[in-house]
């Protein structure tokens, strides 16, 4: 499996199993799986490694290409567990739960604040887990 962002490269493994946050739905690939492209939403890419060991990455939404022996996941921004830091999706969440309780909201970018606090809340899901 590979997990690309703009910047770099986060996960190139062998994974034997991949669940992932598909548009319609979660999904499951397995080796053999059919052909198919598909928008991911935001939330947590989870795969058992090579070793059986459970990962789990913080994927931004984007696209995932199955083939029978490959998964690509091509996201905005993704982290490892390992690389969330869980005080910087703190202070990300609190900011973004200010500006959707401020009184003036004809100024605020709902969107923007809604999306800035989901990223949040899934990097928390995903940091926290142990
Ligand atoms: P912030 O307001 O803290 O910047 P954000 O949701 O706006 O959060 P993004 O635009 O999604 O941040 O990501 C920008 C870059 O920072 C990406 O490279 C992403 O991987 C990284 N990043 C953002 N938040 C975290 C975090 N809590 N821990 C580790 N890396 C992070």
């Amino acid at each position: 499996m590979e997990i690309v962002t703009p910047e770099k490269s986060v996960v190139s493994e062998d994974a034997q199993i991949v669940m992932a946050p598909g548009s319609l739905g979660e999904f499951g690939v397995l080796v053999g799986h059919t052909p198919f492209l598909t928008t991911l939403k935001l939330g947590a890419v989870r795969y058992t490694d090579a070793d059986g060991k459970e990962r789990s990455i913080f994927v931004s939404g984007g696209f995932a290409e199955a083939l029978p022996d490959k998964v690509t996941i091509l996201a905005e921004s993704a982290e490892r567990r390992r690389d969330i830091d869980l005080e910087r999706a703190k202070a990300a969440l609190e900011r973004a739960q200010k500006r959707l309780d401020d009184q003036k909201k004809e100024e605020i970018d709902f969107t923007r604040a809604r999306a800035a606090l989901e990223r949040a809340m899934h990097r928390m899901r995903v940091g926290e887990t142990r």
